[in-house]
């Protein structure tokens, strides 16, 4: 049976999103490469530091290091065992936001390393007094997010780097999905405004690449050492990225991504998608519910579990946040066409 290729015209609450034609392309080229072992794969290998040299830019890199993850996950688990290797404790622990995406849960099981959550105030941003409680001498990583999961928010990254400092632990941002938009507003996110020691930031979201392609950055050359193991078998001798045979066609399209977009597609992107998201916000304002204000392209509504399941059953790919809201991510595929389709469903589901 040949399956459908996945068709995007209901898809509201995904981060992924259809890649750049040009990303697309380059993404089959590479199709039969292996980054893993660059000593014989060396174009790809070339392309993997052109990435890392583009995503420097973006997020403010002087002396960038780093690599192409599978994704968001894998650079945060990377960051927890980087942290956790350059530390002396034997009983390491890291301090994340509540707001905090699930691979950090999976990055302390696997890593055995303790997880401690700090709660969100009511601006759904970190509670810094709470980190300040959480975090002691065994903390080795203190996480702040640039763009939530759930709420698009950006922690207080500034003053989260301080108390990072004050216990001597690694400073970790993750902008899986900001880093493509955060370029084009006010925040305070990048490595020369903040004193940040690793990022995740993911071109297979707002970057349109295609998938496989995340991002790993560090300004300390000791992480990626510290994530380095001898690789016998290969041309190459180490490797410090956590999965082994790797996809050239998530590094192709990132740097065909970026070399097209950045940085007035990016931002051009960007405009489009948070006019979207208010026009979206107005929508449901004008119907009578309630939603939590936008900073970035993401909306969250308090909608009646009903319309919900109805709305899903009319075939939109629609979320929920882990308090109940109605999630939805104006990626780069969402159109204002595809919204007042998605309204006028509304209207009609729930008049039912
Ligand atoms: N970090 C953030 C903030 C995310 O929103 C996500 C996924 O949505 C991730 C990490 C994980 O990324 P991935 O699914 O590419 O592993």
């Amino acid at each position: 049976m040949r399956a459908e290729p996945q068709d995007f015209g209901r898809v509201l609450s995904s981060m992924c999103t259809t890649p750049h034609p040009a990303a697309r392309e380059a993404a089959e080229q590479f199709l039969a490469t292996n980054p893993g072992d660059p000593d014989t794969y060396q174009a790809v290998a070339d392309l993997e530091a052109q990435a890392i040299t583009q995503l420097a830019e973006i997020t403010g890199l002087a002396s960038p290091h780093g690599y192409v993850a599978s994704g968001g996950t894998e650079a945060n688990i990377q960051a927890v065992r980087a942290a956790r290797n350059l530390a002396t404790t034997a009983e390491p622990n890291v301090v994340v936001p509540d707001s905090g995406h699930f691979s950090f849960q999976k990055a302390a099981g696997v890593l055995n390393v303790e997880l401690r959550t700090a709660p969100t105030t009511d601006e759904y941003r970190v509670d810094l007094d709470a980190v300040s409680a959480l975090a002691d001498e065994d903390t080795v990583l203190i996480a702040g997010v640039a763009g939530t999961t759930e709420y698009g928010r950006v922690d207080p990254l500034g003053e989260l780097s301080r108390i990072a400092r004050d216990v001597d632990a690694l400073f970790h941002v993750d902008a899986a999905w900001g880093g493509f938009v955060l370029p084009f507003t006010d925040y305070e996110w990048r490595f020369d405004q903040v004193p940040i020691d690793t990022m995740t930031i993911d071109p297979h979201k707002m970057g349109q690449a295609a998938v496989p392609a995340g991002g790993f950055l560090t300004s300390m050359p000791d992480v990626l050492d510290a994530l380095a193991i001898d690789t016998p078998y290969l041309e190459s001798t180490d490797q410090a990225t956590l999965t082994g045979t790797r996809s050239g066609a998530g590094i192709a399209s990132a740097v065909a991504a970026m070399e097209e977009l950045w940085r007035t597609g990016y931002r051009d992107q960007f405009q489009r998608s948070m006019q979207n998201t208010e026009w979206l916000a107005d929508a449901f304002a004008d119907r009578g519910f309630d939603t939590v204000s936008p900073t970035l392209p993401l909306l969250a509504i308090d909608l009646p579990d009903g319309l919900f399941s109805r709305l899903r059953e009319e075939g939109w790919r629609i979320s929920r946040t882990g308090a109940g809201e109605l999630r939805i991510v104006c990626m780069p595929h969402v159109t204002r066409e595809q919204l007042s389709a998605f309204m006028a469903d509304v209207d009609a589901l729930r008049a039912r």
